[in-house]
């Protein structure tokens, strides 16, 4: 497995542990990431694993994807059927970005699909 390509510098990203990300959280120790030091930029990769989740992200992408999710997750989080809601909701975001379901994910999102992500919650929030 080729560590993914650093977006932002197109050199190779480095295979690291939690610990060098996140010297203070020790729950975050044992996991995964890809880093790119010059750049600071890195992603996580799916638990137990070494598949990155998506594409390394910089400062300015981190917060932009945790304010896509802050805007996405209240719309099936509280649903009692929350398995299905968080499915129908990636579909409609899907069809709302005209990308397909399996590059519908927050981690694999660059700064304009999140804050497109981010209007589009707030207009459907406004409508229910
Ligand atoms: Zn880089």
């Amino acid at each position: 497995l080729k560590p993914p390509i650093c977006p932002y510098c197109k050199q190779d990203s480095k295979l690291v542990k939690g610990d060098t990300i996140y010297p203070h959280q020790k729950d975050l120790h044992a996991k995964s990431f890809y880093l790119c030091a010059p750049c600071n930029a890195w992603v996580g990769c799916h638990p137990s694993s070494i598949a990155p989740l998506g594409i390394l992200a910089d400062k300015d992408l981190r917060r932009a994807r945790r304010t896509a999710h802050l805007a996405l997750d209240p719309l099936w989080r509280n649903d009692t059927t929350r398995r299905q809601a968080r499915a129908r909701t990636y579909n409609w975001l899907s069809r709302q970005l005209c990308i397909p379901l399996s590059e519908c994910h927050i981690g694999m999102f660059d700064l304009e699909r999140c804050s497109r992500t981010v209007q589009l919650c707030e207009a459907k929030g406004r409508q229910t």
